[in-house]
């Protein structure tokens, strides 16, 4: 039977906006070793802004617009910071044929031509020729029919409350924080020494990401879990993978706040260095 202060740990998180879906849960996150971010959304504010427009072929106007196109259907942060920098109403008719590509960005078929918008990967794939001079920020590259017409650089920004969510983790007892994101290696890496964090791998996809916690999950010591949090945008597969999924809550997808078995309320990742102490103090109350 569930220790009649188990219930107390739930409503103790609760209170300080952290929703524990069972209290086994309590227990994994009271023995967690490791910690594994997903960048977009949980350690940075998943709220990017066009910094930088650059086309040889047309105005920058023209390649907003057409970006913004192409990013219509994405419900994705990047392609929302396309469409707010655009800010004008977008004529759907004139657009088909849409398609999301998880970690590479999007095609769509606008007034009949073929359009990608999306990151090198994408440029890869498709064999389009772009322009790969080393760009600080996250570059969204943009091809009309296979013709590569420039790009929009697009900046995100760490969270006030992340620098402190991993000093917490480490005076919890965490001995490892690790970051995965399908971002650009030159904006990982900035984020992952900026926040002192001991494990960064970039430039993965959605797949990637269920392979690193697996292989994580064997280096860790098996007494002791693994926790992932992320917002959910196509990261459910991690989440159910890890011994405990943290979805944050705030700004996260509902498919995330369904697959995790911990959800921070608010926007903070502190809060699971709170959860975590929560846990420890209720364990030590019901032993
Ligand atoms: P994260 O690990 O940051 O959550 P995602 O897996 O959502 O990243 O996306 C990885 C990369 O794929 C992004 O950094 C971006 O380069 C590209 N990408 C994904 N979706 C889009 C989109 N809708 N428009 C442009 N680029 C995109
Ligand atoms: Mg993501």
């Amino acid at each position: 039977s569930v220790p009649l202060s188990f219930f107390g740990g739930i409503g103790g998180a609760s209170k300080s906006g952290v929703l524990v879906k069972g209290s086994n849960y309590l227990e994994a996150l009271a023995n967690t070793e490791m910690v594994v971010f997903d960048k977009t959304g949980t350690l940075t504010k998943g709220n990017f802004i066009v910094s930088e427009i650059y086309s040889k072929k047309m105005s920058n106007q023209e390649l907003l617009e057409l970006a913004a196109y192409a990013e219509d259907y994405s419900n994705h942060p990047i392609a929302q910071s396309i469409k707010q920098a655009f800010g004008k109403t977008i004529d759907s008719s004139r657009i088909k044929d849409i398609e999301e590509v998880a970690g590479h960005g999007v095609k769509s078929v606008i007034d009949g031509k073929v359009v990608f918008a999306g990151n090198a990967k994408l440029m890869k794939r498709e064999h389009i020729s772009y322009n790969d001079r080393k760009l600080v920020g996250t570059a969204v590259h943009i091809a009309i029919n296979n013709e590569y017409m420039g790009y929009i650089l697009v900046e995100d920004k760490i969270k006030q409350d992340a620098p402190h969510a991993i000093t917490a983790l480490k005076s919890a007892g965490i001995t490892q924080t690790v970051m995965l994101t399908g971002d650009a290696d030159s904006v990982g890496k900035k984020v992952a020494t900026k926040l002192k964090l001991d494990k960064v791998y970039t430039e993965l996809l959605p797949a990637d990401k269920v392979e690193h916690v697996e292989e994580l999950m064997k280096q860790k010591n098996e007494k002791r879990s693994l926790a992932f949090v992320g917002d959910g945008i196509n990261d459910a597969p991690v989440l159910a993978r890890a011994d405990i999924g943290i979805a944050m809550g705030g700004l996260g997808s509902d498919a995330a706040i369904e697959a995790a078995d911990v959800v921070i309320m608010t926007d903070e990742p502190s809060k699971i260095a709170t959860v975590m102490k929560i846990s420890k103090k209720t364990l030590r109350i019901a032993k």
